[in-house]
């Protein structure tokens, strides 16, 4: 496949996108702007044709891989198919012209869908207080973590700083721990992928602030002895926060407050619509019980005499994380997604989920090996031994690469560590059995071509546009910096200097 040129490269000095009604009269711009702020030159942006542009972005949209395009069993990151109406919700100029400084009387609207997006969060998951304002799930952790650590504080308790995580978690929990200030002592997982309780129990002491538990954990399973879990840790004087990321699996099924729970995150953005695979904008709202309420980041949005209103009044308050009320439109997807389906659809989602990735496991499992071979709940785990004869080299990478050839989105891949060469299957529920068959068929057929042309696997993916990259050196000398490499390049139409945006050089940290 060529490559795309950039649109500085395509430009041609003249040609315009968009034609602009001609000024009458002279302006003065010294009127308007400072003279130190004005340009002395015009700006070098790429001159095309709305045409050229279009196609630009389209064609390099079409080369990378989406939920719109194909299947996408990311284990954890539940990408499911996301509703457009979510994103028309989201995009409705009521919502995204309103002034995010606007005085709450006059955003009544915008604070009404906030609130009852709490509310409804509140009932699935059975807590009392909720905040909207973390970007995103690990965000979402680390609010949470704060919480903890300031509830210890003001009970006297500082001297608590212990933080208990199974080996199986993401590794944004233990990240988090760290950030803000704690101990981590890693539980390992017993022979069945669950939480060992006498491990655990050995851990418990008047240093414990609490733990962090992923429920269904990554391996795609439920915590059997939750309620002991939360029970131990509670009666050794420490909290428990729970990693929400999977609840996809569970919603309308269980609530995590009634798992004796105090604090926990939603990632929206997996469970209720929008689209994540870029790493683009998410949402991950934290929810509390009565323990926790008086912690939660201010403002927090309530109702008083039939206002919706932001309430800065919080003297224990951690403070605010967030700009304004976080990433609304990302918050008005997850509305939508909960309106559209009620209460009951939800659970149909968890079921729908649950059962497609049994039977995708089952379907698999003497193909595949399966390390946990007990029913599942929203994905589960093959490994990629049965498919490395003794004198092949075949991985979980190798296999991973070869099903970006038939149009399928690799699983999430070594991970959990706790699994050598793990590849973590998440099908979701919105595919169809026809999708599913298609990619059962796509892992036996790759089976087969591990066991007869294992040097081709290895070579793969061969269809893509960006083949085999050399890891070790795209990780050690990334090269991000398109002004660096004209720099480099004769024919380059811009100089860097004269461009207007990007960094000039390769010292600076663009983020
Ligand atoms: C995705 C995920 C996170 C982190 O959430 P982000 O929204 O990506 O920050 C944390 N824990 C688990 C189990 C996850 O799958």
């Amino acid at each position: 496949m060529t490559t795309i040129p950039t649109l500085f490269e395509e430009s041609v000095p003249g040609r315009q996108g968009v034609t602009l009604p001609a000024v009458n009269g002279a302006v003065d711009l010294n009127q308007w702007l400072p003279k130190e702020l004005q340009r002395q030159k015009p700006a070098r942006l790429p001159e095309l044709s709305q045409l050229e542009i279009v196609r630009h972005y389209v064609k390099l949209s079409q080369r990378n891989h989406s939920i719109d395009t194909g299947f996408y069993p990311l284990g954890s990151c539940t990408m499911k198919y996301n509703p457009k109406i979510c994103d028309w919700v989201g995009q409705l100029p009521g919502f995204t012209q309103l002034h995010p400084e606007t005085p709450d009387q006059y955003a009544q609207g915008t604070l009404s869908i906030l609130y009852r997006l709490q509310e409804y969060l509140k009932d699935i998951t059975g807590f009392t207080a909720a905040t909207l304002q973390p970007a995103a799930g690990a965000h979402g952790e680390l609010v949470g973590m704060m919480m903890i650590k300031a509830y210890h504080q003001h009970h006297g308790h500082a001297e608590r700083n212990e933080v208990l995580i199974p080996d199986s978690a993401h590794g944004t929990n233990p990240a988090t721990a760290v950030m803000c200030g704690f101990k981590v002592i890693e539980i390992p997982s017993g022979k069945d992928g669950l939480v060992d309780l006498e491990i655990m129990k050995q851990h418990l002491s008047d240093k414990t602030a609490g733990i962090m538990l992923t429920n269904p954990n990554t391996l795609g399973l439920f915590e059997k002895d939750i309620l002991e879990i939360t029970r131990l840790v509670h009666e050794a004087g420490g909290l428990c926060y729970y990693d929400g990321a999977n609840l996809n699996a569970i919603m309308g099924y269980a609530r995590m407050a009634d798992m004796g729970f105090d604090v926990m995150h939603i990632n929206t953005h997996k469970t209720f619509a929008t689209p994540h695979g870029g790493g683009g904008p998410g949402s991950g709202p934290v929810l509390v019980n009565d323990k926790l309420e008086p912690f939660l980041p201010c403002p927090t949005i309530e109702m008083k005499a039939d206002q919706y209103c932001l309430n800065w009044d919080r003297p224990h308050s951690i403070g605010k994380v967030k700009l304004f009320n976080g990433n609304i439109e990302v918050l008005l997807r997850a509305y939508a997604y909960i309106e559209c389906f009620g209460m009951q659809g939800l659970k149909d989602v968890s079921e729908t989920a649950v059962l497609n990735a049994n039977y995708l496991k089952e379907s698999l499992k003497d193909t595949y090996a399966v390390p946990y071979p007990q029913t599942c709940m929203h994905e589960f785990i093959l490994t990629s031994q049965n498919q490395r004869a003794t004198d092949s080299h075949i991985n979980t990478m190798a296999i991973a690469k070869r099903m970006m050839d038939y149009g399928v989105h690799p699983p999430t891949v070594y991970f959990p560590l706790i699994v050598p060469e793990a590849m973590m299957i998440e099908p979701t529920e919105t595919e169809s059995k026809q999708t599913l068959d298609a990619f059962i068929g796509i892992m036996k057929q790759i089976h087969e071509e591990c066991l007869a042309q294992p040097e081709m696997v290895l070579a793969a993916p061969h269809t893509t546009p960006v083949k085999r990259v050399d890891e070790v050196q795209a990780a050690r000398f990334p090269d991000l910096n398109y002004y660096a490499n004209l720099d480099a390049n004769p024919t380059a139409k811009v100089d860097p200097k004269d461009a207007v945006t990007g960094c000039f050089d390769n010292k600076s940290t663009c983020g």
